[in-house]
């Protein structure tokens, strides 16, 4: 991971720069101020890895304010005289860094971390981080907001794609970055924080109650959450003896119950679809959140701001392979994530009395020139403010289809297990998509991709 993410930043500007530098010199130099991606470039830090995040947070509903400790075990990627997180709004006390005191300093969404002494490449360094404030969203490219979004009521709402991570807790933003987490929210009793992964104890004392949870498996940060309501909560075993934990607000409960009732049947269908379930736990968060309008794959536990139907928690389900497990390197490529979970409900619903999935593509392809899929490229939106637009969901669904239908049932479903399980808890991008569809296919599929991936408008035929 460590390597693949040094030669995938290698080829940013910044980076490229600095690594030149570093090889004349020698020195220490300053960590990059981003991961280089053009869509988000204030998001992510070059020269180190974070390994893992210990989480301590404590969050009072009635004033909205959080109290914080982050502790960042992470590996030098270069010799560091200084290095950058991202952190968005909230007041830093202190920073230390391997027990030493830190100098450090605010610019934007940039905290500079200055340790004591240069920390030489290849060195395990642990970061502590003390912070408070009350905690607010950012308002992202496309006008939607995400973060650390909190209701009138004072539950809260956590979803960070793509770039909400930074209203909660300082780090290492970019997708690129994957790391371990270990998250404990404290809350007055008879108030529930839900995280992601297994939670690993829940214990009460003076009117407060410790929910400490742990994901084991690499996660992006936009990924993480820690979401806070006064939920009723339903925790069991699936057949294969997947812990599920499913948190609910209670305004939603009865129109979620028989839909997460199927997260089971779903797990399992998906199993036997795109390969082995990459996580050791399940579940959801259902909130009852005004003004969010929308549903993240949370890793092991997407949440949703209302009750979902079967076709959004197919979604969600089928972003475990496609997106968490295996990771975008950049954000321009977000049809790996959607138009894969967007196939996924078509699968669903050819296979439980809904349209087939050649029914599905010949409708879209009806649409007119006019109509919004055909605005922009799935593989190319062009801006940040485009990749949550129609064409990574819909028209990259229509891909796949494109792609069954070319090469098959037989390698195309080759082709989504060995993308899953090659790539298991990595990253990929299009161009190995398209190589690996190639490669297990055997058929040269390059004007398919360049016409419906990568081609503007609609295709001049079906
Ligand atoms: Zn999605």
């Amino acid at each position: 991971m460590i390597a693949r993410r040094l030669l995938a930043l290698a080829a940013t500007p910044v980076l490229a720069a600095l690594l030149a530098g570093a090889s004349q010199g020698g020195g220490a130099a300053p960590g990059a101020p981003t991961a280089g991606d053009p869509y988000f470039p204030q998001s992510g830090d070059g020269g180190y890895h974070v390994v893992h995040y210990r989480l301590d947070l404590g969050y009072a509903p009635a004033s909205r304010r959080l109290d914080a400790t982050a502790v960042l075990t992470s590996t030098a990627t270069q010799k560091l005289s200084s290095f950058f997180l991202d952190l968005s709004g909230l007041t830093v006390s202190s920073v230390t860094v391997d027990g030493r005191k830190a100098a450090f300093s605010r610019s934007g969404v940039k905290l500079k971390v200055t340790p004591a002494h240069a920390l030489p490449r290849g060195r395990s360094f642990s970061t502590v981080i003390t912070y408070a404030g009350v905690p607010k969203d950012v308002t992202d490219p496309d006008g939607s907001a995400d973060g650390w979004i909190t209701q009138k009521d004072g539950s809260v709402f956590v979803a960070g794609e793509p770039q909400g991570a930074m209203t909660w807790f300082p780090s290492n933003s970019h997708p690129l970055d994957k790391s371990t987490y270990e998250i404990a929210v404290t809350v007055p009793d008879g108030w529930s924080a839900v995280s992601n992964g297994r939670l690993e104890s829940q214990c009460a004392s003076n009117g407060r109650t410790t929910f400490d949870w742990r994901e084991t498996s690499p996660m992006a940060a936009y990924l993480a959450t820690a979401s806070i309501g006064k939920f009723q909560v339903q925790s069991y075993r699936t057949a294969s003896g997947l812990p599920v934990y499913n948190a609910v607000d209670p305004a939603e409960a009865k129109a979620a119950a028989p839909v997460l009732a199927q997260i089971p049947a779903v797990v399992a269908w998906e199993s036997t679809l795109f390969g082995r379930y990459p996580f050791d736990a399940a579940g959801a968060i259902v909130e009852h959140a005004h003004g969010v309008g929308y549903a993240l794959e949370t890793q092991t536990r997407p949440i949703y701001d209302r009750a979902p139907d079967i076709d959004t928690l197919v979604h969600e389900t089928a972003h475990q392979w496609f997106g968490d497990s295996v990771s975008l390197d950049r954000w321009k490529d977000i049809w790996l994530n959607e138009g894969f979970a967007t196939y996924a409900e078509w699968l669903w619903d050819a296979q439980h009395g809904g349209p087939g999935t050649a029914a599905r593509l010949a409708a879209d392809y009806a649409l007119p020139a006019t109509n919004d899929l055909w605005s922009f490229p799935a593989g190319d939106p062009g801006s940040a403010a485009n990749i949550f637009g129609t064409p990574p969901y819909e028209r990259g669904a229509m891909v796949l289809e494109k792609l069954r239908e070319t090469v098959g049932d037989k390698a195309f479903f080759a082709i989504l297990r060995t993308w899953a399980g090659e790539r298991r808890y990595g990253h990929g991008d299009s161009a190995q998509f398209v190589a690996l569809s190639e490669k297990i296919s055997g058929e040269r599929l390059d004007s398919l991709f360049a016409t419906w991936l990568y081609g503007q408008g609609k295709p001049a035929t079906p």
